[in-house]
């Protein structure tokens, strides 16, 4: 029962945020409610004309005045159609516009709820799975109010008053007539509810066929230097099987049903006609009052065919609602402490104190860090250096916040970064990744991302030190250029060297070089650093790199392994000390030395310790 609850609460939700756009939702409601009066009266029209007609056959009146009345009869027929048109646009515009105000509302909420969630969220969640949250799901909430909402207050008008009209009027042929809605309603609810189960494979079968398809444009290289393109036909030809007899299915599904429905629809048309046919044969009821009914039955096959559309548009709303919901509803981990002031910056001096830290799920023995200390100050740089997984990034992710620390702290001149707000934190500190980042847009732009106000000059100076702008220069359109997937292909180096001119741009007083030199030339990455020595002095400079040429300059180095620091100290001291470090320093610079440098660096499984 709970689970009726949660179904009904997320429903009510929905109807909730409909009913926001009040004047909208009651005007959509009083139109479907006179659109429906309008199409029931029809049927009355009809019977009066066609008992007027034998009226006047009867008592053998003028042919004007059969006309005449005959006339008004089509005219009313004719306007009653028409307003029942004209109220059935009217309601279902408003209904739509209430669903697409609903649609753009929500689309707005979750995009600012995804800009806001904390990693550990993004780290749980596959990326296609929010998207589809942000697209179907939304898309299933929207259409509800039409296709439910609205669409029951039309079906209740249209059943239950015309199920009121006709047994009020003959309780025995009413009935008769009637006696097709629980076998089609009941038949179209099953039809639907089955082809939104098998819709539901249908769309892991596409998604999977999605996932075929981008794996294979990501990694053609890969696929065409194995010589893989027969494998990987098959595997899609497979899945895309799968998803054709999935379709047939669904297609014998609808027709099966449509078959019966149809036919049972038809055996009451003929009820209707033998029973209310001997019935105007006793005298009992007029020829006009079995035209009606069978008129009746026309207009209700239609509303009660599409209860199963809105048994399946209140189930795909619930589901998708709940899914929206979810998220919306999520508070970040990482958020401001209520009333947290903004960080001061005084000097810049950035503290590690006995930081201990885990990922969500991992225990207390598996932490990926544990009792990491150290102090950078302005002018000043902090090497990492240690094995694959040791944890480098992690350290380089806590400085920001994009997770808090597990034990311990981590200061700025001092504050503690959980007391202080995460906009002025992040101003401070700037992190370049490992894989760097590149919008679809000019270059321009993704050098001013941080800070869209900076004038040209400043950006210049900026890709001039990170060894980008004759690169950039000698582009037809300069820093117009677009890049990005539907722009020029920029190399893995231009793209990292992108990275640290976005960073610089910034001139936070904080500074993380994650790896983001990897795919740089030692050279280029020489005459990067000298550019960098002259605003050294103004920040506090945290480099992680696997090439120890990039961060044997340091004033500290850190030797990481499983989460600890092994070894600590400069890159003379660390020498002198014969460690791994030194050891790491051997084999990068000189590889074929002796076996004694092999065993320090590889771990004992023979894997690689650096
Ligand atoms: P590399 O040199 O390869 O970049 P690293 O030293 O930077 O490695 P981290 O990326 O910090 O290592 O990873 C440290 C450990 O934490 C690894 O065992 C990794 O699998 C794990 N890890 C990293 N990110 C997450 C995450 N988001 N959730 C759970 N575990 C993670």
């Amino acid at each position: 029962m709970p689970r009726t609850k949660i179904r009904l609460h997320t429903l009510g939700r929905i109807a909730r945020m409909a009913f926001r756009h009040r004047t909208r939702m009651s005007v959509t409601i009083a139109f479907a409610v006179v659109a429906g009066a309008f199409q029931l009266w029809i049927p009355q029209l009809l019977g009066a004309a066609v008992d007027s007609s034998f009226t006047f056959f009867q008592r053998g009146a003028s042919i004007e005045e059969a006309q005449s009345v005959l006339l008004l009869s089509a005219a009313l027929l004719f306007g009653a159609s028409v307003a029942h048109g004209v109220f059935t646009m009217l309601h279902n515009y408003h209904a739509e516009a209430v669903g697409q105000f609903i649609g753009y509302e929500l689309r707005l909420a979750i995009y600012e709820k995804v800009q806001r969630l904390s990693f550990s969220y993004h780290d749980a969640m596959h990326s296609g799975d929010l998207i589809t949250r942000g697209m179907l799901d939304i898309e299933g909430v929207r259409l509800f109010v039409n296709t439910g909402i609205v669409r029951l207050i039309v079906l209740s008008v249209l059943v239950g008053a015309g199920s009121w009209l006709m047994i009020s009027t003959e309780p025995v042929l009413g009935l008769v007539a009637l006696s097709f809605v629980p076998i089609v309603g009941w038949r179209a609810i099953v039809m639907r509810l089955r082809l939104r189960k098998s819709w539901h494979g249908l769309q892991r079968r596409l998604s999977v066929l999605t996932r075929i398809m981008e794996e294979n444009l990501g990694g053609i290289r890969v696929v065409r230097s194995f010589g893989s393109q027969d494998y990987e036909m098959s595997k899609f030809d497979r899945t895309s099987n799968r998803a054709f007899n999935l379709t047939r299915h669904r297609i014998g599904v609808r027709v099966r049903n449509a078959t019966f429905m149809s036919f049972a629809y038809f055996i009451s048309m003929g009820l209707v006609l033998t029973v209310g046919g001997a019935m105007v044969l006793d005298g009992s009821i007029t020829v006009g009052r079995l035209t009606e009914f069978l008129a009746y039955l026309t207009i209700l096959q239609m509303p009660v065919r599409q209860m199963g559309l809105l048994v399946n548009s209140i189930a795909r709303a619930t589901t998708s609602g709940e899914r929206l919901f979810d998220v919306l509803d999520r508070e970040p981990e990482i958020h401001d402490k209520p009333g947290a002031p903004a960080l001061k910056l005084k000097k810049g001096v950035l503290t590690f104190d006995s930081v201990g830290f885990a990922y969500e799920g991992q225990d207390e023995k598996e932490h990926t860090l544990t009792d990491i200390s150290f102090e950078v100050a302005p002018g000043q740089t902090l090497g990492l250096v240690g094995p694959p997984g040791a944890g480098k990034s992690t350290i380089a992710h806590l400085i920001p916040r994009f997770y808090d620390v597990s034990s311990g702290s981590i200061r700025i001149d001092g504050q503690d970064i959980r007391d202080v707000t995460l906009v002025s934190l992040r101003r401070a500190v700037s992190v370049i990744q490992q894989d760097s980042f590149i919008f679809t847009s000019r270059l321009e732009n993704n050098l001013a991302y941080g800070n869209p106000w900076v004038d040209r000059d400043h950006i210049e100076w900026a890709s001039e030190t990170a060894q980008l702008h004759s690169y950039i220069e000698q582009l037809p359109k300069g820093y117009r250029t677009l890049v990005g997937e539907r722009g020029v292909s920029l190399s893995g180096g231009q793209k990292q060297r992108l990275a640290i001119a976005r960073m610089l741009v910034l001139q936070s007083p904080i500074m993380v070089f994650d790896d983001s030199t990897a795919a740089i030339d030692a050279a280029t990455e020489q005459r990067i650093r000298q550019g960098l020595a002259s605003i050294a002095h103004k920040h506090a400079t945290v480099v992680i790199a696997h090439r120890l040429s990039s961060l044997m300059h340091a004033d500290e180095i850190l030797f990481i392994d499983g989460g600890r620091i092994i070894e600590r100290g400069t890159h003379q001291s660390l020498l002198r000390d014969g460690g791994r470090y030194a050891a790491l320093y051997a084999l990068q610079t000189n590889p074929d030395e002796d076996e004694a440098v092999d065993a320090k660096v590889f771990s004992r499984d023979g894997g690689l310790n650096v």
